[in-house]
C-alpha cells in the first residue's frame, strides 16, 4: 500500500497470547495499533544481528530525564545508542518500568497457572530465531499502552489502557533492529477480553 510519502511493507494482526517478530531497517517505521482498544503489548527489540545490545526502558528514561516518554524522545539501547524515536503517539501511556508479565509473576500474584505469560511467550520466539532466551532481560520489554500508575502514596496499581480502537504508538528505527512482540492476555492489565495487535512497517 502507497500513502502520499511512503509504502506500507509489511501488515501482520496477532491475536491475544501469541507472539510476532520481524526486522526493521533504519529509517523505517513499526507502527504497534490496538486494533479494538484496551489492550496491551510486551515489545522487546534488538540491534539486528547482536542480541547482546537491546532497547532499554532504564537507560531511555536516564538519558531522556523522565518516565514518560513523549512524542520525538529517542529510545536507547543497553549501551546508550539512538535505537528509536516516537514518530507518532495517540494515548502517551505506555509502561516504561520494564518487565513482563509471566508465567512466575502469575503463580506469584495469581497463584494461578492457566494463561501462557508474555515472557515465556518471547522466550520461545527468540529461540525460533536463533537467539538465546537468556537475551531477554527485565529492562527490555517497553510495555505498550499498559497503564501503571505511580501514585504519592507509594502504591502502584494496574489501571485499565486508555486505548481506543485504532489507538497506535509510531516509532522511526534509528538502526537495524529484530523486534519481538507478545499480545498480553493477562488481564489484570487490560480493560477487558484480550484482543489483536496489529503490527505495521513502512519505508
Ligand atoms: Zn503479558
Amino acid at each position: 500500500m502507497t500513502s502520499s510519502n511512503r509504502t506500507r511493507v509489511s501488515s501482520v494482526t496477532l491475536e491475544p497470547g501469541t507472539c510476532g517478530s520481524g526486522t526493521v531497517k533504519k529509517g523505517q517505521s513499526l507502527r504497534v495499533t490496538d486494533v479494538d482498544g484496551g489492550q496491551v503489548a510486551d515489545f522487546v527489540s534488538f540491534r539486528q544481528n547482536d542480541p547482546s545490545e537491546h532497547f532499554d526502558c532504564l537507560y531511555t528514561n536516564l538519558a531522556n530525564g523522565r518516565w514518560k516518554w513523549e512524542e520525538g524522545a529517542t529510545l536507547f539501547t543497553n549501551h546508550l545508542k539512538r535505537m528509536w524515536v516516537i514518530k507518532d503517539d495517540k494515548t502517551g501511556v505506555h509502561f516504561t518500568g520494564g518487565g513482563f508479565c509471566s508465567n512466575d509473576v502469575r503463580r506469584f500474584l495469581d497463584r494461578s497457572d492457566t494463561v501462557k505469560g508474555c515472557r515465556d511467550g518471547l522466550e520461545a520466539t527468540l529461540s525460533e530465531n536463533g537467539i538465546a532466551p537468556h537475551f531477554l532481560q527485565a529492562t527490555s520489554c517497553f510495555n505498550i499502552f499498559m497503564n501503571i500508575v505511580y501514585k504519592e502514596d507509594g502504591t502502584w496499581p494496574a489501571m485499565p489502557p486508555v486505548t481506543k480502537p485504532g489507538d497506535f504508538i509510531e516509532l522511526r528505527a534509528e538502526m537495524d533492529i529484530f523486534w519481538a512482540l507478545s499480545v498480553c492476555v493477562w488481564t489484570p492489565v487490560l480493560a477487558g477480553a484480550p484482543s489483536p495487535l496489529r503490527i505495521e512497517t513502512f519505508s
